[in-house]
Parts: structure tokens; sequence; C-alpha cells
């Protein structure tokens, strides 16, 4: 079977590389911007790359991150907590 580009998601034509991929997530990193030592690790491991600097430290955009702990594991000095999604 061809490889479709389109996402196949009710919403029809939405193409798959703006799909918010944070709509799956059970659990969200929590960063402390006090223990951040800005080396930027999570941001090179994190598979949708949505840790962004926020000027001496970084957090994720929820919108893409997908919950799966990786920058949690990554991080040097612990400055990220997985907590569970409350819905
Ligand atoms: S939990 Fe996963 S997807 Fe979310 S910011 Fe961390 S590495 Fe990225
Ligand atoms: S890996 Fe940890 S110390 Fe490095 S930028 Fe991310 S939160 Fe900060």
């Amino acid at each position: 079977m061809a490889f479709k580009l389109k996402s196949e998601f009710p919403h029809g034509e939405l193409p798959l590389n703006v799909f918010k991929s944070g709509q799956m997530r059970v659990q969200r990193p929590v960063v402390n911007a006090a223990k951040c030592a800005w080396c930027g690790s999570c941001h090179l491991f994190c598979p949708t790359g949505c840790l962004i600097d926020k000027d001496g430290h970084f957090e994720a955009n929820l919108d893409y991150c997908k919950g799966c702990g990786i920058c949690a594991q990554v991080c040097p000095v612990q400055a990220i907590a997985m907590v569970r999604e409350e819905y």
C-alpha cells in the first residue's frame, strides 16, 4: 500500500506534520527552572523537538509533548519530573 501524506483522522485533510501529538498524553514533564542547567539535552533528545528555551531554562510545548519521559531520563541534573495528567 502506498504511503499517504494526509491524515485519515475525521478532520480530513490535516497534514501529519501539524498534528498536535500532545492530545494523547498520559503524563507531562514539569521543569524545575531553578535546577535547569540550560544544557539543551532535553531539546535534542525529545522526539517531537517540543522543548523550547524560555530565557534561562527549557519548557515543553504541551501541544506537541507526547509524555514519553525521555527528557526526564536524559536531564543531567534531574530538573524534569513527569507527573500524571488529570482528565
Ligand atoms: S515527555 Fe517526551 S515528548 Fe514530552 S517533552 Fe519530554 S521528550 Fe518531548
Ligand atoms: S536537560 Fe535538564 S538541565 Fe538540560 S536544558 Fe533540559 S531541563 Fe535544563
